[in-house]
């Protein structure tokens, strides 16, 4: 029996997630329920520099909200916990005391002065510093010391890191998913830090040692790691662990193709780069796609095609829909430029699939909010609306007429709509109206164009004049629907407005 899938986004609590992490969280959880697997969420906070106030919560909350839950991770325990490693801090040491052991990983004395040195003076010639194979044997390190001189150095209390040994002269042939097989010469490896002299591991060992214990079966993502699969795969290697598989997912770019999109490209362009607002402890605020009016779903949809498609015409998912057509041989590895104006797409399109009477109740609290109150049937007009709406937001400006009366008249419009017999067409409305006992659309529509054809006027005549005193300008649903909404009273009314407006 195949060993069950078990993967983890493991984001570093630096900021907010970014539209690039979200896609790597989707991805992963695509992978994890296709296969019956689990989705780990790992917390990554072993640079205490970097870490940032809030981040954590804010991940997992867009993850909530995204609708894509982790299996295990923090505020989630299970078997391999804990899952944020500042809490596993003292289970790093033994695995680099164990390459060393091994003869995989050494101790180095340089201090951060002498390879500052080292780097400048190599960049005076035109040259980088690379610590490996072709110079560690020159540099302060227990590859060059005497056992004894190590040890004397470590209890003097000499400051020093674990660096991981790289071996010489080796073809490495690494295998991604997504991009096939790929050949690294060791020789161009430098010797990375594994354990820093802050007794924390660095982001390399933290992350191996994680991946293994918590039985992850396949690393998914972000092609910026690319570059670290190789210390990766010796590092299993050192261990004598069985490596995970790896697919690197492919950059996100900015709408313009030009570069890799950065989180400030969102607001100076004006769409959302996080899922949720975020306010940095300067004052910053970053929009948010939840704060914009988006649904969830809708970014969902937008996430999963950024790098991958599913290889036919359909383009509108549900999350189960995706669950069972995502497959990592179809992502691409070219770069997945982003497009704000096909997330509105999404967006539209999924908004037309929200239940009417929820999307009055979400219609009904944005009124609330504004401070208008109406006794009027927010399911009819939200149903009347919605076809024309992307957001929320754009319901009131399609519809904001029915709330309140016009106080003008469109000027081109009313140029030439009202014309000298206008009024007395809509008197004779207002007395169809009078006497209509069934307010509905049907029937209204059906004695004022009854009316109309049979005295020979011209729709356009009577119908454009009306819309305009109901609405304000030429624009809205059915008039006979608007009609049926406003009810007798207010239609008259409008109507009555209107004609002392002319005259
Ligand atoms: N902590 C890394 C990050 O922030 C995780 C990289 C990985 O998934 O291996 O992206």
């Amino acid at each position: 029996m195949s060993q069950k899938v078990r993967v983890r986004f493991a984001p570093s609590p630096t900021g907010p997630l970014h539209i690039g992490g979200g896609r790597t969280a989707l991805f992963n959880y695509l992978f994890a329920k296709k296969h019956g697997g689990d989705f780990l969420l790992r917390i990554e906070d072993t640079d205490q520099n970097r870490y940032v106030e809030g981040a954590e919560a804010y991940i997992i909350e867009a993850l909530n909200w995204l609708n894509i839950p982790y299996d295990e991770g923090p505020r989630k325990e299970a078997n391999c916990g804990p899952y944020r490693q500042s809490e596993r801090k003292e289970l790093y040491r033994q695995y680099a005391d164990a390459l060393i052991e091994s003869g995989n990983a050494y101790y180095a004395f340089d201090t951060a002065e002498e390879l500052d040195a080292h780097r400048k003076d190599h960049e005076a010639k035109g040259k980088t510093f690379i610590y490996n194979w072709h110079n560690r044997l020159k540099l302060k390190n227990s590859l060059v010391f005497s056992e004894e001189e190590t040890q004397q150095k470590i209890a003097n209390g000499e400051e020093y890191v674990i660096r991981f040994k790289t071996p010489e002269d080796e073809t490495l042939h690494l295998n991604d998913i997504i991009r096939g097989e790929m050949q690294v010469e060791t020789n161009i490896l430098d010797d990375k830090v594994l354990f820093k002299s802050d007794g924390m591991p660095t982001y390399h060992l933290a992350n191996i040692v994680d991946d293994h214990l918590m039985k992850i079966t396949h690393v998914i993502r972000g092609e910026e790691w690319l570059p670290s699969l190789a210390l990766h795969v010796l590092l299993y290697r050192a261990f004598g662990w069985n490596a995970p598989q790896f697919a690197h997912l492919p950059l996100i770019l900015k709408p313009t193709g030009n570069g890799k999109l950065s989180k400030r490209d969102g607001d100076k362009m004006g769409f959302p780069v996080f899922p949720l607002e975020w306010k940095t402890a300067e004052g910053d605020l970053f929009s948010g796609y939840r704060e914009d009016g988006y649904l969830p779903e809708a970014v969902v949809n937008m996430l999963a095609f950024l790098g991958w498609n599913p290889g036919t015409e359909q383009e509108i998912f549900s999350l189960e829909e995706l669950i069972s057509a995502f497959e990592l041989e179809r992502v691409h590895k070219a770069g997945a430029k982003f497009d704000p104006e096909k997330t509105k797409w999404f967006q539209h399109q999924y908004l037309q699939t929200v239940d009417d009477v929820k999307l009055a109740g979400e219609f009904g609290e944005f009124l609330e909010a504004k401070k208008v109150s109406t006794a009027l049937n927010l399911t009819k007009i939200v149903s009347l609306l919605k076809e024309r709406a992307t957001f929320v937001t754009d319901l009131w400006e399609q519809g904001s007429f029915f709330f309140e009366a016009p106080k003008t008249y469109d000027t081109k419009a009313t140029e030439k709509a009202f014309k000298a017999e206008t009024p007395e067409f809509l008197q004779i409305v207002v007395s169809i109206l009078n006497t209509s006992e069934d307010f509905s659309a049907g029937n209204l529509s059906e004695k004022v164009k009854g009316w109309i054809t049979s005295e020979n006027i011209g729709f356009g005549k009577v119908m454009m004049p009306l819309r305009l005193a109901l609405v304000g300008e030429m624009k809205g649903p059915d008039v006979f629907d608007i009609l049926s909404i406003l009810g007798k009273k207010e239609s008259i009314s409008r109507i009555e407005k209107a004609i002392d407006f002319m005259g």
